[in-house]
């Protein structure tokens, strides 16, 4: 068997790169060890970051997302009884979206299987071989049959335990292993808050969070030595009321537990990603501590950043962007690593942290509590920096806490930096309209129009249904929008009507007799 690009492991990573590189017109096959039932099985990760979401929107994996995915605009740090609510939304213009792991598998396996992509389940004892050299292959066993796959590239996408990672000969490696661990559980009944809890307590952390609207997700700290059976389910809730304090508690909702779980908390990062033709991607290369809730979203973005080095390899015959992959992937993980440490050593107690670690975590959580920049930078990092601007941008947070004010503005979306950026490939499409002949394209099968442009399916779904104030919160420029509302015979001001939900008269008539009333909101923060 021959392939462009051999994929080794189905998890986030493997899957989304595979679609990624499939969608491009590059050839992959993806190599699993275990069966497609235990890999869409895996319950993990459940918060996800801007980049990933706009990612799997792009790769048309959000049609569920969309409709059973929780958006949270805020995240809210507790320490004792007092609660810090981070306001993602308005400091950063994004969100996160809570959705698990399993469902996100289960989404791209389809769409791979609908798109032809070839994914072998059950493949034993895969192997890189020859990644030095210019003829890389994968081999491995499948019901009981030697297999081989010669390939370009290898990408391995296998995980913490797989075997690309050892194939880098002696890497740097970054390690440190705190000595607590999280037991977790997936209890039936409502999340006690409608956002995350970050709880920093003196009896240890825990964390409120949830699968779905019926299904709680909850962690504690726990000793790096426990088992589940440690932690009998009274036990559990019981500590967890104490850990969440009093006016959380009294909300605490005890369905039963659906799993329960023993998670490390440790940090591990390879360096460099890659050697010759193989590529490391994901876990197979860090592994965050959990309560960043990065390691996924790192994945994703991984695959992002390796999919366009290759792409850019077929199409331009450049391996300039090969060969900076590894350190324009390292730079977003050190930044999430950051971030992850941070949450970490912020939130836990850990044994033998002496009476001044302690006062030095109260201290910072005041001073978070007390700075707008110092909450912006926490936010920006959060919610995933776009893929462009590489590391989180955190020397830039007092910018941040001031465009925090653009987003203030009932209404309005402000056409910042961030907005340029992601409705560019919308704004390319509406100016391409400019020429009659992609006018006259357009009009015989708009939906064969708008797939030949990289937008992601909201940014679609919004020029399909002339939905001009969806493509706008989609990054449309309403100069560029116009080339749009123009070739469908449209006036400004019809456009202008249609977008504040009035005829075009009316709109005229209000905008004769002065424009829109000065009564009314004008923060949204503010209420008022
Ligand atoms: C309890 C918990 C909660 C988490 N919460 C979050 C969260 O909220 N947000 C977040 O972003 N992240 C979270 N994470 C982390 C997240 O689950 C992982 O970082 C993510 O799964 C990494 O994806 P990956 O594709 O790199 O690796 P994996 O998901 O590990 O996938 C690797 C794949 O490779 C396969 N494989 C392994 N070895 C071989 C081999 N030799 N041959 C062939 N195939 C092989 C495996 O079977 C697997 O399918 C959490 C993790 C845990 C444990």
């Amino acid at each position: 068997m021959r392939t462009q690009v051999a994929i080794i492991g189905a998890g986030p990573a493997g899957m989304c790169l595979a679609l990624l590189l499939s969608e491009a017109g590059v050839d992959v096959a993806v190599v699993e060890r275990r069966a497609r039932d235990h890999v869409i099985s895996r319950g993990r990760a459940g918060l996800l970051d801007q980049v990933t979401v706009g990612l799997l929107a792009r790769l048309g994996a959000d049609r569920r997302l969309r409709s059973g995915g929780l958006v949270h605009a805020g995240v809210a740090l507790q320490f004792g009884e007092d609660r810090l609510r981070v306001d993602l939304k308005a400091l950063t213009g994004g969100e996160v979206v809570i959705y698990s792991q399993r469902d996100v598998m289960g989404d791209l396996l389809e769409i791979a299987e609908a798109r032809g992509v070839r994914v072998v389940f059950d493949a034993l004892d895969a192997q890189p071989e020859e990644v030095g050299g210019d003829r890389p292959a994968v081999t491995w066993r499948g019901d009981g049959v030697g297999c081989r796959l010669d390939c370009d590239f290898i990408a391995g996408c296998d995980g913490s335990q797989g075997v690309s990672r050892a194939s880098v000969p002696q890497p740097a490696s970054f390690e440190r292993a705190y000595d607590c661990a999280w037991v977790g559980i997936l209890a039936d009944a409502p999340s006690v808050h409608a956002e995350l809890i970050y709880a920093s307590h003196d009896r240890g952390f825990a964390l409120a969070s949830m699968r779905s609207r019926s299904r709680g997700r909850y962690y504690l700290q726990c000793g790096s030595q426990d088992r589940a059976e440690d932690w009998p389910d009274d036990r559990f809730w019981a500590e967890l009321a104490a850990r969440l304090g009093e006016e959380a508690a009294a909300g605490l909702v005890r369905g039963p537990v659906l799993e329960k779980s023993i998670t490390a908390v440790r940090a591990c990062v390879i360096e460099p990603m890659r050697h010759g033709r193989l590529f490391l991607v994901g876990d197979a290369a860090h592994i965050t501590p959990p309560t960043g809730a990065r390691g996924l979203n790192l994945a994703v973005s991984d695959a992002a950043l390796l999919s366009r080095s290759l792409i850019a390899y077929y199409r331009e015959g450049s391996a300039e962007d090969l060969d900076t992959y590894s350190a324009r992937a390292l730079d977003r993980v050190w930044a999430a690593m950051r971030l992850s440490t941070w949450m970490t050593e912020l939130t836990h107690v850990l044994p033998g942290t002496d009476p001044l670690e302690q006062r030095l975590r109260r201290a910072e959580f005041d001073h978070l509590r007390h700075s707008t920049a110092a909450q912006a930078a926490l936010a920006q990092m959060y919610v995933g920096a776009p893929l462009d601007e590489g590391a989180a941008p955190v020397a830039s947070a007092a910018t941040r806490a001031d465009e925090a004010d653009l987003h203030d503005i009932p209404g309005t979306t402000v056409f910042t930096g961030a907005q340029a950026r992601k409705g560019y490939h919308l704004n390319q499409f509406c100016l391409s309209l400019m020429k009659p002949e992609n006018r006259t394209r357009f009009r015989a099968d708009e939906r064969a129009y708008v797939d030949a442009w990289a937008m992601s399916e909201a940014q679609k779904r919004a020029i399909l249904a002339r939905d001009f104030n969806a493509a706008i919160t989609e990054g449309a420029n309403i100069y560029f929008l116009a080339k749009l509302f123009a070739a469908d015979g449209q006036s400004f001001q019809q456009a202008a009507g249609a977008m504040t939900g009035l005829s075009a008269e009316d709109y005229a008539r209000m905008m004769l007799s002065g424009g829109r009333s000065p009564q009314g909101a004008r923060s949204i923060r503010g209420g008022h």
